[in-house]
Protein backbone atom coordinates (compact mmCIF):
# COMPACT_ATOMS: atom_id res chain seq x y z
CA UNK A 1 0.00 0.00 0.00
CA UNK A 2 1.91 3.03 -1.18
CA UNK A 3 -0.10 6.57 -0.47
CA UNK A 4 2.99 8.41 -1.43
CA UNK A 5 2.36 11.30 -4.40
CA UNK A 6 5.65 13.03 -5.50
CA UNK A 7 3.12 15.03 -7.72
CA UNK A 8 1.05 16.15 -5.28
CA UNK A 9 4.72 17.64 -3.92
CA UNK A 10 5.37 19.40 -6.98
CA UNK A 11 1.79 21.10 -6.85
CA UNK A 12 2.38 22.51 -3.50
CA UNK A 13 6.04 23.66 -4.25
CA UNK A 14 3.97 25.85 -7.03
CA UNK A 15 0.86 26.58 -4.90
CA UNK A 16 3.77 28.00 -2.41
CA UNK A 17 5.43 29.98 -4.92
CA UNK A 18 2.16 31.76 -6.55
CA UNK A 19 1.52 32.84 -2.92
CA UNK A 20 5.22 34.00 -2.43
CA UNK A 21 6.99 34.97 -5.30
CA UNK A 22 6.80 38.12 -7.59
CA UNK A 23 8.42 38.41 -10.92
CA UNK A 24 12.37 38.77 -9.16
CA UNK A 25 11.52 35.58 -7.30
CA UNK A 26 10.76 33.81 -3.90
CA UNK A 27 10.43 36.30 -0.98
CA UNK A 28 10.19 33.76 1.96
CA UNK A 29 12.93 35.55 3.92
CA UNK A 30 12.89 34.52 7.61
CA UNK A 31 11.13 36.71 9.79
CA UNK A 32 9.27 38.83 7.42
CA UNK A 33 5.19 38.78 6.98
CA UNK A 34 5.70 36.62 3.85
CA UNK A 35 8.07 34.25 5.82
CA UNK A 36 4.93 34.17 8.81
CA UNK A 37 2.49 33.80 5.56
CA UNK A 38 4.28 30.35 4.78
CA UNK A 39 4.47 29.27 7.60
CA UNK A 40 0.43 29.46 8.38
CA UNK A 41 0.22 27.81 5.18
CA UNK A 42 2.54 24.80 6.10
CA UNK A 43 0.22 24.80 9.58
CA UNK A 44 -2.60 24.21 7.55
CA UNK A 45 -1.31 21.48 5.43
CA UNK A 46 -0.05 19.69 8.47
CA UNK A 47 -3.15 19.98 10.25
CA UNK A 48 -4.62 17.37 7.91
CA UNK A 49 -2.94 14.91 9.59
CA UNK A 50 -2.72 13.71 13.26
CA UNK A 51 0.58 15.58 14.76
CA UNK A 52 1.53 17.46 17.27
CA UNK A 53 3.13 20.78 16.03
CA UNK A 54 5.01 23.39 18.05
CA UNK A 55 7.54 26.35 17.46
CA UNK A 56 10.95 26.03 20.03
CA UNK A 57 12.54 28.23 21.67
CA UNK A 58 14.51 29.52 18.84
CA UNK A 59 11.27 29.66 16.37
CA UNK A 60 12.33 26.37 14.55
CA UNK A 61 8.64 24.39 13.59
CA UNK A 62 8.56 20.72 14.89
CA UNK A 63 5.43 18.26 13.74
CA UNK A 64 5.26 15.28 15.18
CA UNK A 65 3.70 11.73 14.37
CA UNK A 66 4.07 9.63 17.28
CA UNK A 67 5.49 6.06 16.74
CA UNK A 68 6.16 2.73 19.00
CA UNK A 69 9.23 4.10 20.11
CA UNK A 70 10.62 7.78 21.38
CA UNK A 71 13.84 7.78 19.03
CA UNK A 72 12.86 10.11 16.66
CA UNK A 73 13.24 9.97 12.73
CA UNK A 74 13.73 14.15 12.12
CA UNK A 75 13.23 14.91 8.63
CA UNK A 76 14.29 18.47 8.07
CA UNK A 77 14.11 22.00 5.68
CA UNK A 78 13.87 25.33 5.88
CA UNK A 79 10.78 27.40 4.28
CA UNK A 80 13.21 30.66 4.30
CA UNK A 81 14.50 32.06 1.09
CA UNK A 82 16.84 34.45 0.06
CA UNK A 83 15.69 37.78 -1.37
CA UNK A 84 14.71 37.33 -4.97
CA UNK A 85 15.32 33.39 -4.20
CA UNK A 86 14.15 29.86 -6.16
CA UNK A 87 11.09 28.20 -6.01
CA UNK A 88 12.79 24.76 -4.70
CA UNK A 89 15.86 25.57 -2.16
CA UNK A 90 14.88 24.93 1.77
CA UNK A 91 10.83 24.33 0.44
CA UNK A 92 11.67 21.32 -1.49
CA UNK A 93 13.12 19.39 1.29
CA UNK A 94 10.42 20.39 4.05
CA UNK A 95 7.54 19.31 1.23
CA UNK A 96 8.86 16.31 0.63
CA UNK A 97 8.88 15.50 4.34
CA UNK A 98 5.21 16.02 4.54
CA UNK A 99 4.54 13.83 1.76
CA UNK A 100 6.97 11.03 3.43
CA UNK A 101 4.76 12.02 6.90
CA UNK A 102 1.62 11.74 5.09
CA UNK A 103 2.50 8.07 3.34
CA UNK A 104 4.47 6.83 6.97
CA UNK A 105 1.08 7.86 8.66
CA UNK A 106 -1.10 5.99 6.20
CA UNK A 107 1.18 3.20 6.00
CA UNK A 108 1.48 2.03 10.02
CA UNK A 109 -2.14 3.52 10.87
CA UNK A 110 -1.06 6.28 12.84
CA UNK A 111 1.76 4.50 14.84
CA UNK A 112 5.17 3.89 12.53
CA UNK A 113 8.27 2.14 14.61
CA UNK A 114 9.97 5.05 15.62
CA UNK A 115 8.26 8.47 15.91
CA UNK A 116 8.47 10.85 13.04
CA UNK A 117 9.26 14.34 13.30
CA UNK A 118 9.33 17.20 10.21
CA UNK A 119 11.58 20.47 11.47
CA UNK A 120 11.26 23.77 9.47
CA UNK A 121 14.20 25.40 10.57
CA UNK A 122 13.98 28.91 11.20
CA UNK A 123 16.53 31.48 9.02
CA UNK A 124 18.96 28.64 7.53
CA UNK A 125 19.70 31.75 4.86
CA UNK A 126 20.66 34.05 6.97
CA UNK A 127 19.74 36.65 4.30
CA UNK A 128 18.75 39.36 6.83
CA UNK A 129 21.43 39.59 9.15
CA UNK A 130 23.89 37.84 7.40
CA UNK A 131 24.23 34.59 10.36
CA UNK A 132 23.06 31.63 8.21
CA UNK A 133 21.68 29.01 9.82
CA UNK A 134 20.43 30.22 12.87
CA UNK A 135 17.95 27.82 14.24
CA UNK A 136 20.03 24.77 13.58
CA UNK A 137 23.24 26.19 15.38
CA UNK A 138 21.06 27.52 18.06
CA UNK A 139 19.68 23.89 18.52
CA UNK A 140 22.76 22.48 18.28
CA UNK A 141 24.57 24.74 20.52
CA UNK A 142 27.03 26.23 18.42
CA UNK A 143 25.56 29.71 17.89
CA UNK A 144 27.97 32.15 19.42
CA UNK A 145 25.14 34.27 21.49
CA UNK A 146 27.20 37.26 21.86
CA UNK A 147 28.11 37.36 18.18
CA UNK A 148 24.18 36.95 16.94
CA UNK A 149 23.26 39.40 19.61
CA UNK A 150 24.72 42.39 17.89
CA UNK A 151 23.85 41.75 14.28
CA UNK A 152 21.59 44.16 12.72
CA UNK A 153 19.84 44.29 9.27
CA UNK A 154 19.81 46.82 6.55
CA UNK A 155 17.31 49.42 8.84
CA UNK A 156 19.60 48.64 12.29
CA UNK A 157 17.13 46.17 13.67
CA UNK A 158 18.39 44.13 15.99
CA UNK A 159 18.35 40.15 15.54
CA UNK A 160 16.44 40.11 19.17
CA UNK A 161 13.80 42.56 18.45
CA UNK A 162 13.19 40.79 15.10
CA UNK A 163 12.97 37.83 17.19
CA UNK A 164 10.40 39.13 19.70
CA UNK A 165 8.29 40.44 17.10
CA UNK A 166 7.82 36.72 16.61
CA UNK A 167 7.70 35.45 19.63
CA UNK A 168 11.32 34.32 20.45
CA UNK A 169 13.14 35.46 23.27
CA UNK A 170 16.69 36.05 21.80
CA UNK A 171 18.42 34.98 25.41
CA UNK A 172 16.72 31.53 25.41
CA UNK A 173 16.88 30.47 21.90
CA UNK A 174 19.55 27.24 22.41
CA UNK A 175 16.88 26.16 24.94
CA UNK A 176 15.76 24.22 21.89
CA UNK A 177 18.60 21.91 22.12
CA UNK A 178 16.65 19.35 24.46
CA UNK A 179 14.70 18.75 20.49
CA UNK A 180 17.15 16.57 19.51
CA UNK A 181 17.02 14.39 22.93
CA UNK A 182 15.23 11.33 21.35
CA UNK A 183 16.77 12.39 17.82
CA UNK A 184 18.22 8.32 15.96
CA UNK A 185 18.35 10.15 12.98
CA UNK A 186 17.84 13.23 10.34
CA UNK A 187 17.66 13.15 7.03
CA UNK A 188 17.79 16.21 4.40
CA UNK A 189 16.73 16.58 0.78
CA UNK A 190 18.75 19.37 -0.76
CA UNK A 191 18.57 21.01 -4.39
CA UNK A 192 22.19 20.37 -5.39
CA UNK A 193 22.71 24.37 -5.77
CA UNK A 194 25.87 23.45 -8.03
CA UNK A 195 26.56 21.23 -11.60
CA UNK A 196 28.19 18.59 -10.63
CA UNK A 197 24.99 15.92 -11.19
CA UNK A 198 24.04 17.99 -14.20
CA UNK A 199 27.54 17.58 -15.41
CA UNK A 200 27.13 13.69 -15.16
CA UNK A 201 23.56 13.76 -16.23
CA UNK A 202 22.51 11.85 -13.11
CA UNK A 203 19.23 12.52 -11.52
CA UNK A 204 20.17 11.87 -7.64
CA UNK A 205 23.09 12.09 -5.34
CA UNK A 206 24.64 10.76 -1.83
CA UNK A 207 26.20 13.61 -0.02
CA UNK A 208 29.24 12.87 2.06
CA UNK A 209 29.65 15.70 4.32
CA UNK A 210 29.84 19.44 3.95
CA UNK A 211 33.31 20.70 3.15
CA UNK A 212 35.36 22.61 5.88
CA UNK A 213 36.35 25.95 4.85
CA UNK A 214 39.82 28.33 5.98
CA UNK A 215 39.18 31.77 5.06
CA UNK A 216 41.99 33.96 5.03
CA UNK A 217 43.30 37.51 4.02
CA UNK A 218 46.44 37.85 2.80
CA UNK A 219 48.60 41.07 2.54
CA UNK A 220 51.77 41.18 0.72
CA UNK A 221 53.81 44.47 1.82
CA UNK A 222 56.66 45.89 -0.68
CA UNK A 223 57.25 49.69 -1.61
CA UNK A 224 55.47 52.49 -3.84
CA UNK A 225 57.61 53.51 -6.42
CA UNK A 226 57.69 55.45 -9.66
CA UNK A 227 56.82 53.64 -12.28
CA UNK A 228 58.73 55.05 -14.39
CA UNK A 229 61.96 55.56 -12.64
CA UNK A 230 62.24 52.54 -10.65
CA UNK A 231 64.00 49.55 -13.04
CA UNK A 232 62.49 46.31 -13.15
CA UNK A 233 65.03 45.03 -10.57
CA UNK A 234 64.57 47.30 -7.62
CA UNK A 235 61.49 47.29 -7.32
CA UNK A 236 59.49 45.28 -3.93
CA UNK A 237 56.01 44.47 -6.04
CA UNK A 238 53.55 43.61 -3.38
CA UNK A 239 51.11 42.53 -6.22
CA UNK A 240 53.54 40.40 -8.56
CA UNK A 241 54.20 38.31 -5.17
CA UNK A 242 50.31 38.16 -4.60
CA UNK A 243 49.54 37.81 -8.58
CA UNK A 244 51.87 34.17 -8.17
CA UNK A 245 49.04 32.73 -5.76
CA UNK A 246 46.72 32.69 -8.61
CA UNK A 247 48.09 29.63 -10.44
CA UNK A 248 49.66 28.63 -6.97
CA UNK A 249 46.28 28.08 -5.60
CA UNK A 250 45.30 25.65 -8.93
CA UNK A 251 48.45 23.60 -8.40
CA UNK A 252 47.77 23.32 -4.45
CA UNK A 253 43.83 21.81 -5.12
CA UNK A 254 45.40 19.16 -8.04
CA UNK A 255 48.06 18.27 -5.27
CA UNK A 256 45.64 17.79 -2.67
CA UNK A 257 41.81 18.05 -3.83
CA UNK A 258 39.13 20.26 -2.90
CA UNK A 259 38.81 23.44 -4.32
CA UNK A 260 40.48 27.41 -3.80
CA UNK A 261 38.93 31.12 -4.37
CA UNK A 262 41.21 34.23 -4.60
CA UNK A 263 37.99 36.14 -4.25
CA UNK A 264 39.43 39.85 -3.74
CA UNK A 265 42.42 41.47 -4.52
CA UNK A 266 43.10 45.17 -3.65
CA UNK A 267 46.13 47.30 -4.06
CA UNK A 268 47.48 50.66 -3.07
CA UNK A 269 47.86 53.22 -3.52
CA UNK A 270 46.31 51.95 -6.39
CA UNK A 271 47.46 54.38 -9.16
CA UNK A 272 48.85 53.43 -12.35
CA UNK A 273 51.75 55.43 -11.52
CA UNK A 274 53.44 53.91 -8.63
CA UNK A 275 54.74 50.18 -8.06
CA UNK A 276 52.43 48.19 -5.82
CA UNK A 277 53.11 49.06 -1.86
CA UNK A 278 50.51 46.77 -0.76
CA UNK A 279 48.54 43.78 -2.61
CA UNK A 280 45.93 42.61 -0.31
CA UNK A 281 44.23 39.41 -1.31
CA UNK A 282 41.50 36.88 0.18
CA UNK A 283 41.87 33.08 -0.17
CA UNK A 284 39.25 30.67 0.64
CA UNK A 285 40.19 27.09 0.49
CA UNK A 286 36.99 24.22 1.31
CA UNK A 287 37.82 20.17 1.40
CA UNK A 288 36.22 17.56 3.04
CA UNK A 289 38.89 15.65 4.68
CA UNK A 290 40.51 17.61 7.46
CA UNK A 291 44.22 16.72 6.70
CA UNK A 292 43.61 17.64 3.18
CA UNK A 293 42.27 21.26 4.09
CA UNK A 294 45.24 21.50 6.61
CA UNK A 295 47.56 20.47 3.69
CA UNK A 296 46.41 23.04 1.27
CA UNK A 297 46.52 25.74 4.02
CA UNK A 298 49.77 24.83 4.95
CA UNK A 299 51.49 24.39 1.09
CA UNK A 300 49.36 28.44 0.54
CA UNK A 301 51.48 29.92 3.28
CA UNK A 302 54.59 28.33 2.31
CA UNK A 303 54.04 29.63 -1.27
CA UNK A 304 53.26 33.02 -0.29
CA UNK A 305 56.39 33.00 1.85
CA UNK A 306 58.31 31.93 -1.11
CA UNK A 307 57.01 34.35 -3.66
CA UNK A 308 57.54 37.46 -0.28
CA UNK A 309 61.18 36.59 -0.31
CA UNK A 310 61.91 35.91 -4.12
CA UNK A 311 60.09 39.40 -4.68
CA UNK A 312 61.85 41.52 -1.30
CA UNK A 313 58.28 41.97 -0.05
CA UNK A 314 56.87 40.72 3.32
CA UNK A 315 53.34 38.77 3.86
CA UNK A 316 51.18 39.00 6.65
CA UNK A 317 47.80 36.21 7.23
CA UNK A 318 45.07 37.03 9.42
CA UNK A 319 42.18 34.70 9.45
CA UNK A 320 38.86 35.80 8.41
CA UNK A 321 36.62 32.55 9.20
CA UNK A 322 36.77 28.69 9.58
CA UNK A 323 34.86 25.59 9.91
CA UNK A 324 35.80 21.75 10.05
CA UNK A 325 34.22 19.40 7.84
CA UNK A 326 31.68 17.77 8.69
CA UNK A 327 31.06 14.62 7.77
CA UNK A 328 27.65 12.05 7.37
CA UNK A 329 27.44 9.06 8.86
CA UNK A 330 28.09 5.99 6.86
CA UNK A 331 25.54 3.55 7.53
CA UNK A 332 22.94 6.85 6.38
CA UNK A 333 24.92 6.98 3.10
CA UNK A 334 24.81 3.59 2.63
CA UNK A 335 21.12 3.58 2.52
CA UNK A 336 20.83 6.77 0.86
CA UNK A 337 22.89 5.19 -1.86
CA UNK A 338 20.45 2.05 -1.82
CA UNK A 339 17.50 4.60 -2.11
CA UNK A 340 19.05 5.94 -5.22
CA UNK A 341 19.93 3.06 -7.19
CA UNK A 342 16.34 1.73 -6.52
CA UNK A 343 14.70 4.49 -7.84
CA UNK A 344 17.15 5.91 -10.80
CA UNK A 345 19.56 3.06 -11.17
CA UNK A 346 22.75 5.06 -10.58
CA UNK A 347 24.56 6.98 -7.73
CA UNK A 348 27.14 9.19 -7.10
CA UNK A 349 28.60 9.94 -4.05
CA UNK A 350 29.46 13.95 -3.72
CA UNK A 351 30.62 16.46 -1.25
CA UNK A 352 28.02 19.61 -0.12
CA UNK A 353 30.41 22.92 -1.08
CA UNK A 354 27.43 25.21 0.94
CA UNK A 355 26.92 24.60 4.33
CA UNK A 356 23.12 23.14 5.55
CA UNK A 357 21.46 23.08 8.62
CA UNK A 358 22.20 18.52 8.24
CA UNK A 359 25.78 20.16 9.35
CA UNK A 360 24.62 21.48 12.43
CA UNK A 361 22.42 18.41 13.39
CA UNK A 362 25.97 16.33 12.64
CA UNK A 363 27.47 18.49 14.34
CA UNK A 364 25.44 17.78 17.62
CA UNK A 365 25.90 14.12 17.00
CA UNK A 366 22.94 12.95 15.65
CA UNK A 367 23.90 10.73 12.64
CA UNK A 368 22.97 12.15 9.37
CA UNK A 369 22.80 12.29 5.96
CA UNK A 370 21.71 14.34 3.12
CA UNK A 371 20.06 13.56 -0.13
CA UNK A 372 20.75 16.11 -4.07
CA UNK A 373 18.37 16.62 -6.16
CA UNK A 374 19.91 17.92 -9.79
CA UNK A 375 19.84 21.45 -10.03
CA UNK A 376 19.17 23.02 -14.10
CA UNK A 377 21.91 24.99 -14.90
CA UNK A 378 23.84 24.86 -11.82
CA UNK A 379 22.29 27.52 -10.29
CA UNK A 380 20.04 28.52 -6.74
CA UNK A 381 19.87 32.05 -5.05
CA UNK A 382 18.12 32.81 -8.02
CA UNK A 383 14.35 32.91 -9.85
CA UNK A 384 15.88 30.76 -12.60
CA UNK A 385 16.62 27.99 -9.95
CA UNK A 386 14.93 25.22 -11.11
CA UNK A 387 15.12 21.19 -11.93
CA UNK A 388 13.12 19.09 -13.90
CA UNK A 389 9.83 18.14 -12.76
CA UNK A 390 10.27 14.01 -13.46
CA UNK A 391 13.73 14.55 -10.95
CA UNK A 392 11.71 16.56 -8.33
CA UNK A 393 9.46 13.23 -8.49
CA UNK A 394 12.61 11.13 -8.62
CA UNK A 395 13.92 12.31 -5.87
CA UNK A 396 10.44 12.70 -2.90
CA UNK A 397 10.63 8.58 -4.03
CA UNK A 398 13.89 8.41 -3.09
CA UNK A 399 13.72 9.85 -0.04
CA UNK A 400 10.83 8.20 0.87
CA UNK A 401 12.20 4.98 0.35
CA UNK A 402 15.70 6.19 2.31
CA UNK A 403 13.11 7.18 5.21
CA UNK A 404 11.80 3.83 5.22
CA UNK A 405 14.71 1.99 5.25
CA UNK A 406 15.70 4.31 7.93
CA UNK A 407 13.08 3.86 10.24
CA UNK A 408 14.11 0.15 10.36
CA UNK A 409 17.21 0.13 10.45
CA UNK A 410 17.40 2.91 13.61
CA UNK A 411 14.38 1.43 15.31
ZN1 LIG B 1 18.72 25.63 1.35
Amino acid sequence: MNHLDPRRTIAELKELRSRTADGNGAQRVAFTPIWVETREWLKSKLAALPLETHIDAAGNLWSTLKGESDRSLLIGGHMDSVPNGGWLDGCLNVLAGLEVLRRIDAQYGHRPPLTVRLVDWADEEGARFGRSLFGSSACSGTLDLDEARGLTDKDGVQLPAALTGIGVDFERVKDCGRELKNAAAYLELHIEQGPVLLDLDLPLGVVLGTYGVERHAITFRGQAAHSGSTPMNRRKDAFLAAAQMSPEIYRITERHGGVGTIGSCTTKPGIVTSVVEECRITLDQRHLDADGLARSLADARAASERFAQSGGVEVAWNRIWNIEPVLFDPRLIALCEEAVLATCGKSHRLPSGPLHDAAEVARAGVPTVMMFVQSLRGISHNKIEDTREEHLEMCVTAFDALAEKTLHAFA
